[in-house]
């Protein structure tokens, strides 16, 4: 790492990065079984400034086994879940103690900026926790009146019961890092169940010291487990394990139905959290100014790496110029920078792979005739820059407005009447989320139910609360997180009949 990075960071963030990284299995800090190891890149310089063990097929193997002891026998399986809910809570105590350098962390591992990965990243990780540890209290089943028309002459009676699904694998991306593992073992060890984390190979620190913190509030060994590596490696070998009862998976809808069909082979729950396309619907009564900033913080909010960003703005044809204008404006004046530069507005890219899939859309998008109104370029120097950018004059049929880009790419179409921006929102393969900006609440009903989308924000956009369930339709994914209903997720149910 160059000093000038260096002296940006507080010094346990420094001692951490300084120290020979392990993986997490049953509660001991091991090596890869085959040795290997993975570097890290700081995507604001390029440079690689650690490395991390690249766990394989064995390790998974080793960390599956840990958390099925774990789940079977021992002090988590008799574990009252009040005793649960406190250990949650201090591991969330934990994290809040340590929020400066796991922000850092983030910082330096994914390049997005210090501030937001404190009071957004961080932050939500705490109030998440919070969340699910209270839930762990609070799942019950409901007891029944069965008729058992058939046998009339005995009496029944029923209930259900919440049990934990069992072992969870959780394969996890690299735009939101410590946030993505939070909102899996959240549920997870409130209800119960163990767990082995596969972070993204371009942002495993923050997971790694997350499992410190797990080790530091006392979870006994083997409750939750974390493997290093590559997705096709140690991430394949999680999804297809046989003795992993859940798989939760965060990422891209193509490596969504790869594990999905993996998973299923051995009739392995799966939850499948994947892209999106997310449109941003402006009505002819918005204000603005106020639709240009909330748009800008619907697309380039986390440099545009989010899988509900507002990738697709569709502006009514009376107001489409003054909102293109206003949001080229504040593109225009966004400060592009590293991550830990508190002066940051917007990060770099998380890896010159995706910096380069991200220019490839933008320069598709201008040799199928679209217009860069603001940005269309990669930022000066090492790192993986991309400057905000706002396309006009493109079709539906372009790639940048079917595919996702995943980057600071927003591409803004004019419409005439709802009719036709409800049939064009909707015509997309993904579901994730959408907004509408407008104070006609009788038009924005009107909207809602025809839009086809896990998430509808009004008036706002990527704004998630624990409380919200939170999912895709269609090819956005299977499941929802968050909420009461995450749990149907991480529990089965059991009907217990008794004859009496
Ligand atoms: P990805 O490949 O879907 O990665 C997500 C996770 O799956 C990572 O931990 C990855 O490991 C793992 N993985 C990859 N191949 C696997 C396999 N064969 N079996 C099991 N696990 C596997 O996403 P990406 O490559 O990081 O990003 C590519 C695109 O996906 C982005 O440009 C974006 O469009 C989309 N994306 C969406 C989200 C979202 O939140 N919806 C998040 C990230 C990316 P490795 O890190 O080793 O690859
Ligand atoms: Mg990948």
């Amino acid at each position: 790492m160059d000093a000038h990075t260096s002296a940006l960071l507080n010094e346990n963030t420094r001692r951490f990065v300084a120290k020979p990284k392990r993986l997490l299995i049953g509660g001991a800090w091991v090596e890869a079984s085959e040795g290997g190891t993975l570097d890290v890149f700081d995507p604001a310089t390029g440079q690689a400034f650690a490395k991390v063990p690249a766990g394989g097929k064995a390790d998974i193997d080793r960390a599956v086994a840990a958390a099925r002891q774990a789940f079977d026998g021992g002090d988590w399986a008799v574990m009252r879940p009040v005793d649960r809910e406190r250990l949650l809570m201090k591991l969330a105590d934990l994290v809040e103690a340590n929020a400066q350098e796991l922000a850092e962390l983030e910082a330096l591992d994914n390049g997005k900026p210090v501030t937001v990965a404190r009071f957004a990243d961080v932050a939500l990780v705490v109030d998440s926790l919070r969340y699910m540890a209270g839930w762990a209290t609070k799942l019950g089943g409901e007891t029944m009146q069965p008729s058992v028309p058939i046998i009339r002459e005995r009496e029944f009676w029923g209930f259900t019961r919440r049990e934990p699904v069992g072992v969870v694998g959780a394969i996890i991306p690299w735009n939101f890092p410590l946030l993505m593992a939070a909102w899996k073992m959240g549920p997870a060890l409130a209800s119960g169940c163990t767990m082995v984390l596969k972070p993204a190979e371009e942002t495993p620190l923050s997971a790694l010291r997350l499992a410190e913190l797990v080790q530091e509030a006392g979870y006994p060994a083997g409750v939750f487990n974390v493997v290093t590596g590559l997705g096709h490696v140690a991430g394949a070998a999680l999804s297809s394990h046989p003795h992993i009862d859940k798989l939760a998976f965060t990422g891209s809808t193509e490596i969504g139905k790869l594990v999905g069909k993996a998973a299923l082979d051995n009739m392995t729950r799966i939850s499948l959290e994947l892209g999106g396309k997310s449109p941003m619907i402006v009505l002819d009564d918005a204000d603005v100014d106020a639709v240009a900033a909330g748009a800008a913080h619907g697309i380039f909010f986390n440099s545009g790496q989010v899988c509900t960003a507002g990738s697709r703005l569709f502006v009514h044809k009376k107001k489409f110029d003054q909102v293109v204008e206003g949001l080229s404006n504040i593109a225009a004046g966004m400060k592009v920078g590293a991550g830990l530069d508190p002066d940051t507005q917007l990060g770099p890219l998380v890896s010159a792979v995706q910096q380069e899939r991200v220019m490839g859309y933008i320069r598709s998008g201008f040799d199928e005739g679209a217009r860069a109104a603001v940005g269309g370029e990669a930022g000066a120097g090492g790192g993986y820059f991309v400057k905000p950018t706002v396309l006009v004059d493109a079709r539906d049929d372009m790639r940048v407005v079917r595919e996702e880009i995943f980057g600071p790419v927003v591409v803004a179409m004019p419409y005439d009447d709802l009719d036709e921006v409800a049939r064009r929102a909707n015509d997309t393969p993904y579901g994730l989320a959408a907004s509408i900006w407008s104070n006609d609440l009788t038009r924005v009903h009107r909207l809602i139910p025809r839009i086809k989308a896990g998430t509808v924000w009004v008036n706002c956009h990527t704004v998630l609360d624990n409380s919200m369930p939170f999912g895709g339709f269609k090819q956005s994914g299977i499941g929802r997180e968050m909420g009461r209903a995450v749990f149907d997720q991480y529990t089965e149910l059991k009907s217990v009949l008794m004859a009496l």
